[in-house]
């Protein structure tokens, strides 16, 4: 896959959130969720603690593209 900013080739991956296996240790905490936002849009959550998500990062500009499932954005007005 080629990175849609420089159009180097990009590293097929994943991504998750937080410093790595879940134990017992780390699974009664909240690390936080990956969110988007846009100005006219409501806050959009891109990936909760749990979720792992394939994904492509481009070693040449740190761009990083994850395929999360659909939850669809809402606006601020509804
Ligand atoms: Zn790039």
């Amino acid at each position: 896959m080629k990175c849609s900013k420089c159009s180097n080739e990009m590293v097929e991956g994943s991504v998750h959130i937080g410093g790595g296996v879940r134990t017992l240790f780390t699974g009664g905490i909240n690390l936080g969720n990956l969110t988007f936002k846009a100005p006219q849009w409501k806050e959009h959550i891109v990936q909760e603690t749990s979720d792992v998500w394939p994904a492509h990062y481009c070693d040449n500009c740190g761009a990083v593209t994850i395929e999360t499932a659909r939850r669809g954005l809402s606006t601020l007005e509804s």
